[in-house]
């Protein structure tokens, strides 16, 4: 039910923090795991501590935020792999500050970075999943999908974004057998593994009968009094 063996991931953002996080859980899995993140070196990096560990890995430099790239991308995987099965959404930024003094394009920068980044993602991993008959979407939100983010607005209006463009997928993927479904870390300091155990199981067979769930995962913060 677990085993993600033969499973190809993309892990977007990867290269660090929650991605590398979760990258370390599916491979452990046994998913060949492709890290997309725009730093190379870090990205290097992240290939070698998951083959330190016996995991198969391999980096392709993405933005997500352009649709070239992220064409590119699944190219590269496909290349390399010669498929796809599981897709994490999880590249993000946030800038810190109040509406009045945000601009414009510190706005879009967000929104791309952690909005249209999975929608250019998921559209583009679509005709792999297609492929293979299946298909696992994971996508990154935040406590600021649920709550009012006062100093983070297009942080929290890109990650509450994240859950409703999460059950559009899911409801309009269904016939495809794609799961799609959203998991809301709490804080989280380090690349520590608390999601792996998460992102193995939306990612595995397990999960085939959950879709357009958002899995708040956060030590109980979200339902304190
Ligand atoms: P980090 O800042 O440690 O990592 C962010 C990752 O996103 C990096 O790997 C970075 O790589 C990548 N990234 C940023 N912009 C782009 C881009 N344009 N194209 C490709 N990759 C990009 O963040 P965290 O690990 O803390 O967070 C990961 C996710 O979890 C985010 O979506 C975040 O919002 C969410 N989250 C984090 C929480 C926390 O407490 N840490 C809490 C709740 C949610 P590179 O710079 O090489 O491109």
């Amino acid at each position: 039910m677990f085993d993600l063996t033969g499973r190809v991931a993309i892990v977007t953002g990867g290269n660090g923090g929650i991605g590398l996080g979760m990258a370390r859980g599916l491979a452990a899995a046994g998913a060949r795991v492709v890290i997309a993140a725009r730093n190379a070196d870090k990205s290097k990096a992240a290939v070698k501590d998951l083959a330190d560990r016996g995991g198969d890995a391999h980096a392709v430099t993405t933005d997500v935020a352009d649709e070239r790239s992220v064409a590119a991308l699944v190219e590269a995987t496909l290349g390399r792999y010669g498929q796809l099965d599981i897709l994490v959404n999880n590249a993000g930024i946030n800038i810190r500050k109040p509406v009045q003094d945000l601009a414009l394009d510190e706005w879009h920068r967000v929104l791309n970075t952690n909005l249209t980044s999975a929608f250019l993602c998921s559209r583009a991993a679509y005709p792999a999943f297609k492929a293979v008959g299946h298909g696992k979407i994971i996508n990154i939100g935040s406590m600021m999908s649920l709550f009012g983010a006062a100093f983070a607005p297009a942080y929290g209006s890109s990650k509450g974004g994240i859950v409703q463009l999460t059950r559009s997928m899911a409801v309009a993927w269904a016939r495809d057998n794609i799961q799609v479904n959203a998991v809301l870390p709490g804080w989280i300091d380090t690349e520590l593994d608390d999601m792996a155990g998460v992102a193995v199981f939306l990612a595995a067979p397990a999960s085939d009968f959950v879709t357009g769930t958002a899995i708040p995962v956060d030590g109980g913060f979200s339902v304190q009094g």
